[in-house]
């Protein structure tokens, strides 16, 4: 492990805060370092208050930061004399820790101090740097852990058993470390969680942290334990309607609907293909703390039903011991490793199952490379429990909220790269579902550069590539539940006699043909949508009032309508529902182009102005008025409709 420091870099961050802000980036760049929200550093600073006294001031990570993205904001100051007497309490319960915290804090509005505060607040030294390093972590669950690790260090660091994170784990160091340091002590080993290093200077603190990791690293590869790689025996046997039917399973067991994302690279696939799987997953996590975003253990194979009865049989074996009661969980699996698939991490949004997946590349690489040291040693279960159901955690169960409509569920709309499919797209996100955009602008690949969009390209008229996107969307997302059928073209106006035969095949082509084909394919998956399938189609007001020179535009949408209209009678016994919008004039499109602009206002006798607002309200009609009404379709207010056929038109005097 390299250390990252760069002076020019370092000269960026200015203030009493930008050497810690700096170094804290730095430790969050690594990944073998910190994930997600993990690791947290702090500062001991002397200020002067209001009064003209000094006063010592601890700024610690604020939880809600990730050391990465961190900014001084992130950094939660609390009186560093007041926190070091609490370490000193005989007993003090989490909740009230996180009390005592809270309200020493001497900036309003500073998130909440980390729930290690109190630990980096009795280390006398000025930076303390906190990681959960994977190779720390190999080396102290291999067989004498303990052993090899003071073997690895000796006297520079303190070594400190397995305590949760929480006033007992400061407590126990707060009297552990003044006995245990020594002159040339550096840092703190928390056996099966992480390491601290510490200095009175910004640079030196981080950089012993790269040197105390980098010996557990030397220490691994002298053992042989450190390259480990893992190939995959048998080839993935990835089928979407597989995927599907897993993600519909572990949605039913929740309680609400999951995302999947599926890995079968050779690393995943390969650890999944393992003859010794069972022993070396089931044992628990790398490290305590992944449990609330992993559960205990992951799910082997895909037997729902069983995974359900092993996680409620290992809530009540545990739960019986706690002091007080505790709620159980949803009983659904949010990792799974099945030999066909590779890993399947799950969660209610497309950013937990990455962190899943994260979470459990890493632990990948802690098993086996402890496996290589003698034997992979999780902890024993009754630590993940007392973390998965903490005080803490409870609580904020309790506090509850509920999440945007779409939450845990999938999008696909056509035609997603500019118009009303790219309005869609924004307001399926903001109401909480994952999106799959389709369009034949490549654009449409890194249009939105956030973690629940999947652009791809792809021409809907070609059934092949229809089928290949449709497998990204599920290896992605794990299902199609909402289909928005958006994508069309309108040729230039032409007087029937004028059509060419090439002009006409191409409307029915695209505006027919590529919807009966996304909607072949989609159909399996929207069969096992946790919440049924929704299908909206964006039809045009010409289906019921078409206009001169747009015979094959108005043909197409039309044979399109009857297209729907059959869908909604063959798939209402699959719970599919599927309603069509009609807009009429939406300008902010591609296929409002100036010139087909000023034609269509040409065929109704009307300057371009008197065109736009060529309506009974006098209203011009926008990408988002439509998008608006078509996520609202998919939403529980339709929940009881099916066939509907709704205008968004600012009403059509040939309509009503
Ligand atoms: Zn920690």
């Amino acid at each position: 492990m390299k250390s990252l420091w760069s002076d020019a870099e370092a000269a960026q961050f200015s203030g009493p805060l930008g050497p810690r802000v700096y170094t804290s980036r730095l430790l969050g760049r690594d990944k073998s370092l910190v994930l997600h929200g993990g690791g947290n550093t702090s500062v001991k600073l002397r200020e002067k208050n209001l009064f003209g006294e000094e006063e010592d001031v601890l700024y610690v990570k604020g939880s809600g930061w990730d050391l990465e993205t961190i900014e001084p904001a992130g950094f939660s100051p609390v009186t560093l004399g007041y926190v070091r007497r609490l370490a000193a309490l005989k007993s003090l319960p989490d909740p009230q820790m996180v009390n005592e915290l809270n309200t020493h804090m001497l900036r309003a509005g500073a998130p909440s101090p980390s729930v290690e505060t109190i630990l980096h607040a009795i280390l006398p030294h000025r930076y303390v740097d906190h990681t959960h390093a994977d190779a720390v972590l190999s080396v102290s669950n291999a067989p004498d852990g303990e052993k090899r690790i003071r073997e690895i260090y000796g006297d520079r660091v303190v070594v400190i058993p397995y305590i949760m994170a929480g006033f007992d784990l400061a407590a126990y160091c707060a009297r552990e470390f003044p006995k245990q340091a020594k002159g040339n002590t550096v840092g703190m080993v928390l056996l099966s969680h992480g390491i601290f290093s510490f200095a009175d200077d910004a640079k030196e603190s981080y950089e012993l942290m790269i040197e105390l990791v980098s010996m557990a690293e030397e220490y691994l590869a002298r053992k042989k334990a450190w390259q480990i790689e893992v190939r995959n025996e048998k080839p993935s046997g990835f089928e979407r309607q597989e995927v599907a039917k897993l993600r519909r399973a572990m949605s039913d067991q929740a309680g609400f609907p999951m995302l999947l994302k599926v890995n079968d690279s050779p690393k995943f696939l390969g650890f999944a293909q393992r003859r010794d799987l069972e022993k070396l997953a089931l044992q628990g996590p790398a490290t305590p703390d992944h449990v609330i975003r992993t559960k205990p253990f992951p799910m082997l194979g895909r037997d729902v039903a069983a995974y359900a009865k092993r996680y409620r049989e290992y809530f009540e074996k545990l739960s019986v011991s706690a002091t007080e009661k505790k709620t159980m969980l949803d009983a659904a699996p949010r990792m799974a490793l099945d030999p066909q698939l590779g890993f399947v991490a799950a969660g209610r949004t497309a950013r937990d199952t990455l962190i899943v997946e994260d979470l459990y590349e890493h632990t990948i690489d802690v098993i086996l490379r402890a496996e290589a040291l003698g034997g992979w040693r999780a902890l024993e279960q009754k630590h993940t429990f007392d973390i998965e159901y903490w005080d803490l955690e409870q609580a904020k169960l309790r506090k509850g909220g509920s999440p945007p409509v779409f939450t845990g569920e999938v999008a696909l709309v056509t035609g997603a790269a500019s118009g009303i499919g790219k309005a869609c797209v924004e307001a399926y996100l903001k109401r909480g579902a994952a999106v799959v955009g389709l369009d034949r602008n490549a654009a449409i690949e890194t249009m939105w550069k956030r973690p629940d969009v999947l652009g791809l390209t792809c021409d809907l008229t070609k059934k092949d590539e229809i089928e290949k996107a449709l497998d990204k969307a599920v290896k992605r997302f794990g299902g199609v539940d909402m289909l928005v059928l958006n994508a069309g073209i309108f040729p230039s106006s032409q007087a029937i006699q004028d059509i060419g035969a090439e002009s006409w095949r191409s409307a029915m082509a695209v505006n027919v043909e590529a919807n009966l084909l996304v909607m072949q394919a989609c159909h399996p998956l929207l069969k096992l949508a946790p919440r049924t399938g929704r299908i909206v189609v964006i039809g045009s007001k010409n289906v019921q009032a078409p206009g001169p020179g747009a015979a094959a535009y108005s043909a197409s949408k039309a044979a399109l309508n009857q297209l729907a209209r059959v869908a909604a009678l063959e798939w209402s016994k699959d719970a599919i529902r599927i309603n069509s919008l009609h807009p009429n004039q939406v300008f902010d499109t591609a296929l409002w182009t100036e010139e087909v602009l000023a034609q269509r206002a040409k065929a109704y006798n009307l300057t371009v102005e008197q065109y736009r607002k060529n309506n009974l309200l006098r209203q011009e009609v926008s990408s988002k008025d439509v998008a608006e009404l078509a996520a609202e379709m998919c939403g529980p207010l339709f929940a009881k409709t099916t066939a509907a056929q709704v205008p968004v038109d600012g009403g059509n005097e040939r309509v009503v």
